[in-house]
């Protein structure tokens, strides 16, 4: 170990590990220290990576699964699917994913340094010094999570707003669709935020989140859900909690070579609770700006990144209305309401009409019914969910002439004033070979969207 390095971050997560080997792939001379004995254990996230962080950050396959679309859960356990085609979550071994920042940290040539906590740090000229251990650096970033040290020490902002998460790991959960996030509405038992269950990499993780002082039970959200999953053999095999970061990015978040990064800068979306997108973007940034910075003669850190970092200006304002705990008969009332069922989606990107194959895919689908058709598995969406049912079933049953009918669909038109056309959003024609042409399923099932 050397006593003189360029850059000394605070922290083995996400955002550090990111930091780290950008860092040092970038050439600087760079060490990270981080109080637990090895990375990934300890683990306090669920480890739900969003399509945006997936293609940033190129993660080996056998530490995640794809997640494709999120079924939400009214209190009265009324479901409804969000998806939208081409994006997908990736559940996660979050410890293998650690463990591999930390490998390729590393290798790109970082010193990592476990079981050795942050006691303080002091600047001396253009260097910070630490005591122990007993190095120098020309640039700190504190990486060091919701209740940042680093922060303290330097006088920098601090999260004040956090909501608590909890979580069981299960092996032996059965019934549970592996191609869902499974998100539970319920204010009473998660207070300000949600529940969760993840069918991940080899687990399933049961969780819910509330506000800070209102610690959520697990055990209670596990209760309401025995009627929907099997417990039969389940057996909890980890348990885990920590603070959410979501009051938005702290200020200041920077001081003369010192630079708060991921869940210590605030850097959470007030209204997903996610923070490793942020950490895994804003760590790789952060090393950049810095070497630039040290390397290049390039501008202050903290003034690149104060033009960067995300203000979640309409996400604080949609918390705000979270943390007024909004009654469980309106979740109930308003999940049923189309265009509440709408919103949701646009949490996604839209995409647009793509061609993968033997799978049609059109644009995102907001409510879905799925059902079987002659063969064929179709989905539908509509504005108003009455008509889902038997109108829309008769309306695309697969005519004579091998495409959709059109002029049946149309005659599912609603009552007289409303809009309500049932539209056919993607057909899976994987079941059977389609005696249709190309051009029929994308043409045909086109008109209705
Ligand atoms: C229950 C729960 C579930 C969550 N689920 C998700 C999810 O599914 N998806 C998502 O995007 N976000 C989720 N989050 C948020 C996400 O986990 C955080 O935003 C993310 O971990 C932030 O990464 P980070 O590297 O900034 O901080 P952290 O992951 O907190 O890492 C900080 C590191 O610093 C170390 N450290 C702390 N203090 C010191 C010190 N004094 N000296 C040395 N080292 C120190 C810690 O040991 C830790 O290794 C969840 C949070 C919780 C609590």
């Amino acid at each position: 170990m050397s006593d003189s390095y360029d850059l000394v971050i605070i922290g083995a997560g996400f955002a550090g590990l990111v930091c780290a080997r950008v860092a040092a792939e970038r050439g600087l001379r760079v060490v990270v220290i981080e109080k637990k004995s090895e990375a990934g254990i300890q683990l306090h996230t669920t480890g739900i990576i969003i399509k945006e962080a997936a293609d940033e950050l190129h993660i080996p396959t056998q530490f995640t699964r794809k997640v494709r679309g999120v079924r939400l859960y009214a209190p009265g356990m009324k479901q409804i699917d969000l998806e939208s085609p081409g994006y997908y979550f990736l559940a996660t071994d979050t410890r293998g994913v650690l463990r591999w920042q930390a490998e390729e940290a590393a290798r790109a040539g970082a010193e990592l340094i476990f079981g050795q906590a942050f006691e303080g740090a002091r600047r001396e000229g253009d260097e910070i010094v630490l005591d122990k251990p007993a190095i120098r650096a020309r640039y700190l970033v504190g990486a060091d999570g919701a209740r940042s040290s680093v922060a303290r020490c330097f006088g920098l902002g601090t999260n004040s707003r956090m909501l608590v998460g909890v979580e069981a790991e299960f092996e032996g959960i059965e019934g549970i669709d592996p191609e869902r996030l499974h998100c539970f509405l319920d204010s009473n038992l998660s207070p300000g935020y949600i529940g969760w269950a993840v069918p991940g990499v080899g687990v399933t993780q049961i969780g819910l989140a509330g506000r800070l002082g209102e610690k959520p039970s697990t055990d209670a959200l596990i209760d309401k859900l025995r009627g929907v999953f099997g417990f039969e053999n389940a057996r909890i095999v980890e348990r885990r909690s920590g603070p959410i970061p979501v009051g938005g990015a702290v200020r200041p978040f920077a001081a003369e070579r010192v630079l708060l990064v991921g869940d210590a800068a605030g850097l959470v979306s007030p209204l997903t609770a996610g923070g490793i997108h942020p950490a895994f973007r804003y760590g790789r940034r952060a090393a950049q700006v810095i070497s630039d910075y040290l390397l290049d003669d390039g501008p202050d850190p903290g003034q690149v990144l104060a033009r960067e970092y995300p203000r979640y200006r309409w996400k604080a304002l949609l918390r705000r209305g979270l943390d007024r705990d909004p009654p469980n008969w309106l979740y109930d009332w308003t999940l049923a309401l189309p265009p509440t069922r709408l919103r949701p989606a646009r949490v996604f990107p839209p995409q647009g009409f793509e061609d993968q194959g033997r799978l049609a895919r059109f644009a995102a689908v907001e409510i879905r019914k799925s059902g079987i058709v002659n063969g064929y598995r179709l989905y539908w969406q509509t504005d108003n969910p009455r008509i889902l049912d038997d109108d829309a079933e008769q309306a695309f049953k697969k005519s004579p002439q091998g495409g959709f009918d059109r002029h049946r669909a149309n005659a599912c038109q609603g009552p007289p004033g409303v809009s309500n056309r049932a539209r056919l959003s993607r057909c899976d024609l994987s079941r059977r070979e389609a005696s249709t042409t190309q051009e029929d399923r994308h043409g045909q099932a086109g008109e209705y969207i």
